[in-house]
C-alpha cells in the first residue's frame, strides 16, 4: 500500500509542476502545420533569456544533455583539436571520456573530487599555449556527482588575462535555469543543458546556446556529424520547424515551465536554491557530516553530496530511503560510490520539502548506523529556513 506521494531528491530528473504536467496533457499536432511555429518560436526567443544571452543562437534537440554535449564538440571542433579539460566528478570525467572518443587531444587535469574547475592551472597552460595549438576549453559549471560548482566568470578571466582565443565550452546540465549562469557576460561559447533538471520537464530535450564565434567555428569543423548537424537544425530557430519529428508534448512542457520561470523571475529562482541549499547544508554540519565539496567556494546550489561516516556505507542510507521512508537520494557515483549520498535540491521544490529529505535522509542514516542524532539536521534547517523567511517577511 502506498499512501501519499513519493519524494524524488535526485539530482535530476527533478520533480514537475502540475501546470507543466497538464501542459504536456494534449493531443498530438502537425508538426507541419503552418501555426506550428507559434509553439516553438517563442521557446528558442525565451531559452535564450535563461541562458542570459542576447547574441547566442540556441538548438533544441530531441535528446538529452549527453547529446547537446555531441553536438557541441562535433560541430565545432575537427578530430585532432588540442582541448583543455578538467575532471574531478563522473559527468566531468564522462565529458572528456566523450571528447577522446570522438577524437580530440585532450589535456586533462585530474582534480581531486570535491574541488572544481583549476582556473590558475588553465591560465598557466592557456599561457604557455603560444602557437595557439588548444582549440577549446572545457568547464563542468555544476558537477552533479560531487556537489561543486565551478567559476565559470574566472575560466573567461583566464582565457582573456592569457589572451587566449579558445572557444569556451561549458556544461550547465545542472546549474543552468538553477544557479547563475551568464553567456554573454562569461563569454561562454557552448553552453550545454537538458531538459529534466532546472527546467523541470521529463529528460527528453538537449538544449544548446551557441555564440557567434561558435558558429564561425563550425564553417571550419569537418568532424563526422548527421543527426546533430547545426547545419540541419539552425534554420529551426528561425523557421520554428525540426528537420525531424519534434517531442510536440515536452514541448508544451517547456511553455509551461518558462511561464513558469519568468513569473517567479530567474533571479529569484537563484535565490531560492542558495536558500534551500543553505537550509541543506546547515543540516549536514548539525549532523556533524560534511560535504564532498572541500570548500564553501565549491558549494552547490542545486546538489549537495554528502559524506558518510567512514563506518558506513552511503549505499545502505540510500536503500534505507528507498525501501523504509519511499525517498529517492543520488547515489555516490565511480570512485565515491559508497562515501556518500547526495540530496538534490533543485527544480520545483521548497523549504518544506527540503526538511522532508532532511529528515528522510536522517532516519535512513540512524538505520544504517550513523551516530547523527535524531532531529538534529532537521531543526538546524528549520531555524534557518524560519529566520530566512521571517527575514523576507513584510512588516504587517
Ligand atoms: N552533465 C551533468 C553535469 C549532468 O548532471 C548530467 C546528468 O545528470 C549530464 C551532463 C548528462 O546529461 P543527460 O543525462 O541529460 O544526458
Amino acid at each position: 500500500m502506498k499512501n501519499g506521494t513519493t519524494h524524488l531528491f535526485v539530482p535530476g530528473p527533478t520533480n514537475i509542476p502540475d501546470a507543466v504536467r497538464r501542459a504536456m496533457n494534449v493531443s498530438m499536432q502537425d508538426m507541419r502545420a503552418p501555426d506550428y511555429p507559434e509553439l516553438t518560436l517563442p521557446l528558442f526567443a525565451d531559452l535564450k533569456k535563461v541562458f542570459k544571452t542576447e547574441t547566442g543562437t540556441v538548438f533544441i534537440y530531441p535528446g538529452s544533455g549527453t547529446g547537446a554535449w555531441e553536438a557541441a564538440i562535433s560541430n565545432t571542433l575537427n578530430r585532432g583539436d588540442r582541448v583543455l579539460m578538467s575532471r574531478f566528478g563522473q559527468f566531468s570525467h564522462l565529458w572528456v571520456d566523450m571528447a577522446q572518443r570522438l577524437g580530440l587531444e585532450v589535456d586533462c587535469i585530474d582534480v581531486e573530487w570535491g574541488e572544481g574547475v583549476p582556473v590558475e592551472e588553465y591560465q598557466r597552460r592557456l599561457g604557455d599555449d603560444r602557437q595557439g595549438r588548444i582549440k577549446a576549453v572545457f568547464a563542468t559549471h555544476n558537477e552533479t556527482a560531487t556537489g561543486v560548482t565551478s567559476d565559470v566568470a574566472g575560466v573567461r578571466k583566464a582565457l582573456d588575462a592569457a589572451g587566449h582565443p579558445a572557444l569556451l565550452f561549458v556544461d550547465g546540465v545542472s546549474s543552468i535555469g538553477s544557479i547563475d549562469f551568464r553567456m554573454d557576460e562569461w563569454g561562454v561559447d557552448l553552453a550545454v543543458t537538458g531538459s529534466q533538471k532546472g527546467l523541470m520537464l521529463p529528460a527528453g530535450l538537449g538544449i544548446l546556446s551557441v555564440s557567434e564565434k561558435a558558429l564561425e567555428a563550425h564553417k571550419q569543423s569537418r568532424m563526422e556529424r548527421c543527426y546533430f548537424s547545426f547545419e540541419d537544425m539552425k534554420a529551426s530557430s528561425t523557421t520554428g520547424f525540426f528537420p525531424y519529428t519534434p517531442p510536440t508534448q515536452l514541448l508544451h512542457g517547456l511553455r509551461a515551465s518558462l511561464d513558469l520561470i519568468f513569473s517567479e523571475g530567474l533571479d529569484n529562482i537563484i535565490a531560492r536554491h542558495h536558500r534551500l541549499a543553505e537550509g541543506v547544508r546547515h543540516g549536514v554540519h548539525a549532523w556533524g557530516l560534511r560535504l564532498c565539496a572541500k570548500e564553501e567556494k565549491w558549494w552547490s546550489n542545486t546538489v549537495s553530496a554528502i559524506v558518510v561516516p567512514d563506518d558506513i556505507d552511503a549505499r545502505h542510507v540510500i536503500a534505507n530511503g528507498y525501501s523504509r521512508y519511499r525517498t529517492s537520494f543520488g547515489a555516490g557515483l565511480s570512485k565515491v560510490a559508497g562515501r556518500v549520498f547526495r540530496i538534490g535540491h533543485l527544480g520545483d521544490l521548497n523549504e518544506v520539502m527540503c526538511l522532508a529529505a532532511l529528515a528522510s535522509a536522517e532516519m535512513s542514516l540512524r538505520d544504517a548506523g550513523a551516530k547523527v542524532e535524531a532531529g538534529s539536521g532537521v531543526a538546524a534547517a528549520q531555524e534557518w529556513y524560519r529566520a530566512e523567511i521571517a527575514g523576507n517577511l513584510q512588516p504587517l
